[in-house]
Formats: C-alpha cells, structure tokens, sequence
C-alpha cells in the first residue's frame, strides 16, 4: 500500500505547477481563416493550470482547428496565445505566424485517426522522437517507454507493429507516445471516435488516470457523458466565438445561451 501511495504521489508531482489558478494558456483575439471561412473570429479562451476544458460545438465549428493552432499545425491570421505568462504564437507585422518552438514542445496532441509510423515497432514509435529531436539517451527513452506501456498496460506489446494492435491499442500507444516528451498539456481530439465502442471505456479510463494526476487537458469529444465526468471547466463554440464557457455542471444542465441548449438537445 505505501508503494502505491508513494507512486501516486509521484505521479501526482509529475504535473504539478499545473494546480494554480493562473493561465496556462490564454487565445487573445485570435482569427484563423481558410480562404473565405473565418473557423475563429477574434477569439478569446483562457484555460487555467489545473483545468481540464471540455469544447463542444456543430461539426465545422473549428474545434480540430483550435487544436492543431494550439499544437502549431496551422497559422493564426490575427491576435496572440499565450503559455503562462510567455507570448507563445503571434502574428509578426508581415503577417507571419509566429511559434515559440520551445513551449510548443511542452503540448502533446492525440488525433481521431491513429498516427503511428506503421513500419515502426511500438518501441520505435515511442523513442523516435525523444531520441532523434529531443537528443535524450536512448537506454533513457526505452526504459521510459517499457514505464509508460506499463502503466497503460501494454508492456507485452513493446516490439508489435501497429497493424498488429487494435485501435484501442493503438490509441494507447498513441497517449503514451505524447507521455514520453512529458507534455505540460495534452490535447485530445475525439480520440474515441474512431474505436469500437468496447475500446472507448478502456482509452477513457486512461485520460482520467491522466486526470487524477492532474495533466492539464483540452479535449474535444462527442461523448458528453465523458464530457460530463472529465471537465473542470467547458466551452461551446459556433460560428467562430466561443458562445458559452462555464461549470460542465452548468453547460451539461442549465446553459445559459439558446445556442448551446439547441446544440444540446441535440446531441443529448
Ligand atoms: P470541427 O473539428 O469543429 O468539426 P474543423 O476545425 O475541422 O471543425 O473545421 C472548421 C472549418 O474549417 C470547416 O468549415 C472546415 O471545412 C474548414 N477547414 C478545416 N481545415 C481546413 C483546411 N485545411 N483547408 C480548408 N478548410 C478547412
Ligand atoms: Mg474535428
């Protein structure tokens, strides 16, 4: 019993400084456009260290979008985010999109289609990284990597190929993959809409063991009684602006704008 109690108390160590109240990230009028379509219209979101932020919005809404602009997949037309208090994308005046490279390595991301490098073993899927960009000790990133599977319950599955896994797995190698470069916020982007729906209690209980040692996430999931149960905090988005943000409590029982509740009732 002590072990376990030291380990999680470990565990719990391992994300901290993501308890306070003050921001870890925070978008300030940021526009995002493709051609004509403005997916973000001057947006503003504040995420705290310690919250975990459900959104939720229409299909186009530009949730997937707001992701991979927060994991520096796409440029931002206007407006700056920040990581604590350090500018972390802007727009130069030449209107260039700007990304400090070093908070962006501190955000895993893991997507609704499994990403893993199918001629890679699961080792080399999880040390690649952390070996080749990060420079990190090889023997340091195995032993690492056989600690993450471990913990998601997949050691016997160190040297399989990812054709050989299920989706499930795969999207557990994927998790432990983002792990491994020890990311100070995780962003999920309807990791379980893929998987069968026996596999999608099995990923979900890994993103609250993640949850119960405090890992900062922002998590865009159809799921909204996994919404329900993960959030600290949620947010609906349409047309570009964020509608409503607020207690999931409040968002899952008594929103305030109509919007949200007819996209609710909807989905409900
Ligand atoms: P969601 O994830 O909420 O369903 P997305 O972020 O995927 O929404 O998309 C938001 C809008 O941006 C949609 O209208 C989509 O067609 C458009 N869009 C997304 N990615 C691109 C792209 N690479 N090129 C052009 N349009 C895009
Ligand atoms: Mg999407």
């Amino acid at each position: 019993v002590d072990n376990i109690n030291k380990q999680q108390e470990e565990e719990t160590a391992k994300y901290q400084g993501a308890e306070d109240n003050s921001p870890l990230i925070e978008f300030k009028g940021v526009t995002k456009r493709f051609g004509d379509t403005c997916v973000m219209d001057e947006m503003d979101l504040k995420m705290k260290a310690g919250d975990r932020l459900v959104i939720i919005g229409p299909s186009g809404s530009g949730k997937s979008t707001l992701l991979r602009v927060l994991m520096g997949l796409e440029k931002i037309d206007k407006g700056e985010i920040f990581f604590g208090s350090n500018p972390y994308i802007t727009v130069d005046r030449k209107g260039r999109t700007r990304t400090d490279m070093s908070v962006r390595s501190k955000i895993g991301m893991v997507f609704q289609h499994y990403t893993l490098f199918p001629h890679l073993s699961v080792m080399s899927n999880l040390t690649l990284s952390p070996v080749k960009v990060r420079g990190m000790a090889r023997s340091e990133a195995e032993d690492r990597a056989r600690e993450y599977l471990a913990r998601l319950g997949m050691e016997d599955k160190l040297y399989s190929y990812p054709g050989k896994l299920s989706g499930g797995q795969k999207q557990r190698v994927a998790i432990a993959r983002a792990l491994m470069l020890e990311p100070k916020l995780m962003l999920f982007d309807e990791v379980t809409s893929a998987l069968d729906p026996e596999m999608v209690a099995e990923i979900e209980k890994v993103m609250l063991d993640l949850a119960k040692q405090k890992m900062a996430m922002m998590i865009v999931t159809h799921d909204m009684y996994f919404a329900k149960k993960i959030a600290t905090e949620s947010v609906f988005i349409a047309g570009g602006k964020v509608i409503e943000k607020c207690d999931p409590e409040i968002m899952f029982n008594e929103p305030k704008q109509e919007r949200t509740r007819d996209f609710l009732d909807k989905v409900l």
